[in-house]
């Protein structure tokens, strides 16, 4: 049976981040002189959405309390440009703070990947860090949040960081939760930490964050969130990539299943971003039918970026989409449109280029 503890965090956060591997049974799992690999939720989109250093660190001291040889930080962020992820890695202090303790940080962007071809749910080629993959320990910390693809995004989710930028758009245009556990399936996590002080609503990079004090650990990422899950508000079962992983032999999704120690576990019912979406835009009429997690993306960013200015107030997207006579047409996969209607090409559309189709300035 998966153990998973919940964990509340006081003023020592070094003191309950020990606690809370200790009651996940995650001590002895380093031996002295493995080589451990730290994986946050690092995404460059936004700090607050990020795994908290002081999180991170904690973890560090841990490591190098359990013997660990080389301690290491690594993260592939969002591709959102060279200069934005060093400066956002930059605002948080990170290597300035990793260097005190004698830990590197590795943007796995500029790593060596192995590469695996031709495998089943993933893209014809994909590359995974190699200092991820071939570490003797990979402590997987995310932030506790919600997404709009994943309804949650957490421990399972979080390896995506370790794949190669290119790698990244194409498990959205693939099938996200498919090709996420398919790269599980490569990658092994042994211990994994949700960092859940704050958690994230709304938005999985813009949403409000909602003070909890609490870490969730397990040795089970699949068992770590659905603790997780659960606590934001979605019950076992209602999150597919869960169900999926469990399915892989993962391991287990089933709360009721799980030995839950520590923390009583409270569900918190946050708000969800297509709660959020019909919240904040109550006139938008959105046809989806079958839209990759990529153009629903470019579609929030478009929304975010045009805020009061939108004009448009229906909108298409998804290849199985019947678009209204008077929507905005989104993505390559519906150009049988593009004559007709108001559109944005790509595949997937540009965010910025969204935004400006949602002020009113394209036409057919
Ligand atoms: S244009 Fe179509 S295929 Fe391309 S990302 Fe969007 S929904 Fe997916």
């Amino acid at each position: 049976m998966s153990r998973v503890s919940i964990t509340k965090v006081g003023t020592d956060l070094d003191a309950a981040f020990a606690l809370a591997l200790e009651r996940a049974d995650c001590v002895g799992v380093i031996k002295p002189g493995h080589r451990v690999v730290i994986k946050p939720n690092w995404n460059a989109c936004g700090v607050e959405g990020s795994t908290k250093l002081a999180v991170v660190l904690a973890a560090c001291r841990w490591a190098q309390a359990q013997g660990a040889g080389e301690i290491s930080v690594g993260e592939g962020p969002v591709p959102v440009g060279r200069e934005k992820i060093e400066s956002y890695l930059a605002s948080m202090g990170v290597q300035a703070a990793l260097g005190r303790l004698g830990v590197r940080f590795v943007l796995f962007d500029d790593a060596e990947h192995v590469l695996f071809r031709d495998l089943p749910d993933l893209p014809p080629e994909i590359g995974i860090a190699q200092l991820a993959l071939e570490c003797d320990v990979l402590i997987n910390i995310p932030i506790l949040k919600v997404h709009s693809c994943c309804l949650t995004t957490l421990c399972v989710k979080n390896l995506k960081g370790c794949l190669r930028p290119a790698d990244k758009m194409a498990f959205h245009q693939l099938g996200l939760l498919p090709a996420v556990v398919a790269l599980n399936r490569l990658l092994p996590s042994q211990i994994n930490v949700i960092d859940a002080l704050e958690a994230m609503e709304g938005d999985h990079n813009r949403g409000r964050l909602v003070p909890l004090g609490l870490l969730i650990a397990s040795r089970d990422r699949v068992a770590a969130d659905a603790v997780g899950s659960a606590l934001i508000g979605l019950p076992s079962g209602k999150v597919p990539l869960l169900k999926l992983a469990a399915a892989a032999g993962l391991g287990e999704h089933r709360v009721e299943k799980l030995d839950l120690v520590g923390e009583a576990l409270v569900p918190q019912r946050l708000e969800l971003p297509q709660d959020a979406l019909k919240r904040h835009y109550p006139d938008l009429d959105i046809q989806d039918d079958g839209a990759c997690s990529a153009c629903r993306a470019a579609l929030m960013d478009g929304l975010y970026t045009t805020g009061r200015n939108r004009k448009i107030a229906k909108i298409a997207l998804g290849a199985q989409s019947k678009p209204a006579a008077d929507a905005l047409v989104l993505g390559q996969c519906l150009s049988r449109h593009f004559a007709t209607h108001a559109h944005v090409p790509g595949c997937p559309p540009d965010g910025t280029a969204v935004a400006r189709a949602l002020q009113g300035e394209t036409k057919a």
